[in-house]
């Protein structure tokens, strides 16, 4: 018996944005360049200012002819993202920002500074159709795939806002991003492997960032992530499991009806076997759902049994929502789910929450508008 599942093709309610240079790749540039009637090293040019010099506004692009700005501010960068506030926590090393796209659409990305790093994590979608119940977004459905323009751009605002000291704790270089804000990433593959590509590549083609400085995450797309295996990139999985069994995972994690827990551990097999890369796990530790110590056995013994050593366990304090019912977990009960897990010879680690405070749980900023 096969329940019903809508969700993963959740009908996206509005369009794709125009077409922005961060969504062709070198070829698509040079072809944009003849359809406008400018020569093809135009491509590059602009390019190294919106990668390199991580420039968006073509009007400020003074390498560029005045008119040849004009036309390709008209034909290659349409209004992309506009920030529409900034909350700061975490005596300021936290910085979310709620952005709003040509059509309206909120989606939001969360910059955190650490001493050795800073990380960013972005949207793949504005909302999301995976229904998980005790997330915010998942509680709105999916508005539409972000384009991999909007995607890439996130990546490119919070660089430039580094460098330039915008951001509290003085100039700094953008080094890890996530793909774990708004959406399910492996449900708008394409748009979200591209968007890899450009973050990825070295200028003039993307933002040079390490792809081993890349995370993508999936509630268990199974097909879509051995597809990703088959890319030739080396950027890590998070699988966001949130318990081991079927049986809760169908309620807590929707698209397990369609992809159940083993299936989804085969692919992140085939993930680590194919890229050589540890599988990250996220748990969600809420309290009295999934926080058993069994649970934790159990959780500890299948990762060991697919993945060996290949596989490291976040757990994830549930953020939780106003209203809602779903709460943390109890401090001594987190503690002994880990060491369960861990006697199983998996290593586990509690994620630092940061961000609580300015409700960076998935979505809850976009969700308050
Ligand atoms: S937890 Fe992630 S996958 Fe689930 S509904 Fe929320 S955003 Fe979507």
């Amino acid at each position: 018996m096969t329940a019903p599942l809508p969700l993963v093709f959740d009908a996206p309610r509005r369009g794709m944005p125009p077409r922005h240079l961060a969504d062709l790749d070198a070829d698509g540039r040079r072809a944009a360049m003849t359809e406008l009637g400018l020569p093809k090293f135009r491509a590059d040019q602009i390019a190294r200012q919106y990668y390199g010099r991580l420039q968006a506004d073509p009007t400020a692009m003074t390498d560029l002819p005045a008119a040849v700005r004009d036309t390709i501010a008209g034909a290659l960068f349409p209004p992309l993202l506009t920030p529409v506030r900034h909350i700061a926590c975490d005596a300021g090393e936290t910085r979310k920002t709620l952005w709003r796209a040509g059509d309206g659409t909120l989606l939001e990305s969360v910059l955190m500074r650490y001493p050795d790093r800073a990380t960013l994590c972005i949207s793949s979608q504005a909302g999301c159709g995976m229904a998980c119940p005790f997330c915010a977004t998942g509680q709105g459905g999916l508005t539409r795939n972000l384009s991999t323009a909007e995607i890439v751009d996130q990546v490119r605002a919070a660089a430039a806002d580094l460098r330039d000291g915008a951001v509290p704790g003085g100039a700094g270089r953008l080094s890890n991003i996530v793909f774990m804000g708004m959406g399910e990433p492996l449900a708008n593959y394409k748009r979200v492997v591209n968007a890899v590509r450009r973050i990825t590549s070295p200028a003039p083609d993307g933002l040079g960032i390490s792809q081993r400085n890349v995370v993508v995450s999936t509630v268990g797309l199974a097909p879509a992530i051995r597809k990703l295996a088959d890319e030739g990139l080396s950027v890590t999985l998070a699988v966001s499991l949130h318990t081991p069994d079927d049986e809760l995972r169908d309620t807590l994690v929707p698209v397990n009806n369609r992809w159940p827990v083993a299936e989804v551990l085969d692919a992140a097999r085939y993930y680590a076997d194919k890229t050589g890369r540890r599988i990250s796990v996220e748990y969600a530790l809420i309290r009295d759902i999934n926080d058993q110590p069994w649970r934790g056995d159990m959780l500890g013994a299948k990762l060991h049994k697919a993945l060996g050593s290949r596989v490291h366990v976040n757990v994830i304090p549930l953020n939780p929502t106003p209203g809602s019912k779903w709460d943390a977990s109890p401090k001594p009960v987190e503690r002994e789910f880990v060491r369960r897990v861990e006697a199983q010879g998996v290593p586990c680690t509690v994620r630092d929450t940061r961000g609580q405070e300015i409700a960076a749980a998935c979505g809850q900023l976009a969700a308050e508008g």
